[in-house]
């Protein structure tokens, strides 16, 4: 198949589909892999590098899109893409139907088969091409957190492990799913004082047998919620209901008892985020204040670090692109529903539920 990749062109999107190893890997498989000119520059990919693995360099994102039968992105099309789709075109990338109507009709007038990573699901109910995403938000959450508790940048002056003689920053981490945990290892692994809520149990348990005496897990009720805030110096929001809008755990009354300084660092902002406070920033202002607790609400935390992001993202992707390479979206779904459920338009048909109940189509 002919495979494409071009450079991403949404604000700050440094992220690319494909690293040089991708296309290695596709071209190994007998794919032609047509790479857009400085495509992989923002994750540090040379276009040399790209060339080396085998892939034909097009110097306009039109010549990829032309060319290919196969677009591997990152982010979902912007307007100024839409007039490339077309019925034959797989396109395999996140793409958030639900919340952009535009592009949803975009997709279905144009008959384009879209593939969405943020809808496959395996049969063990992982969403594998969004988990490594989460692990690296909720990862960044605590880096990010260490440094909007600095002076400088607006924090209460903290520093998370303490030295000795000097207490540790309390961290109090909202939802002990992918987010939540991965922020549990990075704290404790800095050396703060950590306790995990959630609403269950199971969570709980598995996180008290991995990190045992060294977290403090807690039941999520409101008022444990709001006790456990005005002792924090940092909060991380990591909470989710899936397909539905975050729980607003953290109520705009609850700020007045924190300490002038502490951080909330909402990383469900994606889904509304779980502070009454919240409102989305971005990566180049990312905090904003109210009632004394600093708040960071970016909503493409991953994006900061394109490098990392790209690689954990790619990795995920090969297993399922090359599947659909080799055999076809069609072959490849008889052989593994898994990439089924990926499946958000067909030939002008929405394929996926959640998305056709949002917008009241047939499905
Ligand atoms: P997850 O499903 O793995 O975990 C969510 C956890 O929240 C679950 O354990 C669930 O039991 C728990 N929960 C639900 N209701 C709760 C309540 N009332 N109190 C306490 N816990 C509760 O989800 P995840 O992958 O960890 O993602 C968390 C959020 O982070 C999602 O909204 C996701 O979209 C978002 N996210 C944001 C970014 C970003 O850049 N901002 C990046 C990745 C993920």
């Amino acid at each position: 198949m002919k495979v494409g990749c071009v450079k991403e062109i949404k604000n700050n999107e440094y992220r690319v589909g494909m690293t040089p190893d991708n296309v290695k890997s596709y071209a190994d498989a007998g794919h032609t892999v047509y790479i857009e000119r400085d495509a992989g520059i923002g994750s540090g990919f040379t276009t040399e590098e790209y060339e080396k693995a085998g892939a034909v360099i097009l110097d306009t994102p039109k010549e990829v899109w032309d060319t290919c039968e196969m677009m591997i992105k990152v982010k979902e099309p912007l307007e100024s893409e839409y007039s490339y789709f077309r019925k034959d075109l797989i396109l395999y990338t996140y793409l958030h139907l639900a919340a952009d109507r535009p592009l949803t009709d975009a997709m279905l007038s144009s008959g384009i088969r879209g593939v969405a990573y943020e809808t496959l699901i395996e049969r063990n109910g992982s969403i594998p091409l969004l988990s490594p995403m989460s692990q690296i938000a909720g990862r960044l959450s605590i880096q990010e957190g260490a440094k909007y508790l600095e002076k400088p940048f607006g924090g209460s002056g903290v520093l998370l492990s303490g030295v000795p003689g000097t207490p540790k920053a309390k961290v109090v981490i909202l939802g002990a799913g992918s987010v939540g945990t991965n922020a549990c290892k990075i704290a404790v692994g800095m050396g703060a004082d950590v306790t995990i809520m959630d609403i269950n149990l199971e969570r709980l348990a598995y996180l008290d047998d991995i990190f045992g005496a060294r977290i403090q897990t807690l039941y999520s009720t409101p008022s444990n919620i709001q006790s456990q805030l005005a002792q924090a110096d940092l909060v991380i929001g990591s909470v989710l209901i899936p397909g539905k809008a975050a729980p607003k755990l953290i109520k705009k009354e609850y700020l007045k008892d924190m300490k002038p300084g502490s951080l909330i660092v909402d990383v469900a902002v994606d889904q509304g985020g779980c502070c009454e406070t919240t409102r989305v920033t971005y990566h180049d202002a990312p905090t904003f204040e109210v009632d004394g607790v600093v708040h960071y609400c970016v909503g493409n935390m991953p994006g900061a670090v394109p490098r990392t992001s790209t690689i954990a993202l790619t990795n995920a992707t090969l297993k399922y692109g090359l599947q659909i390479a080799g055999k076809g979206l069609e072959k490849a779904c008889l052989d593994n529903d898994v990439i089924f459920s990926g499946i958000n338009t067909y030939d002008g048909f929405s394929t996926c539920k959640n998305v056709s109940d949002s917008y009241g189509m047939d499905y």
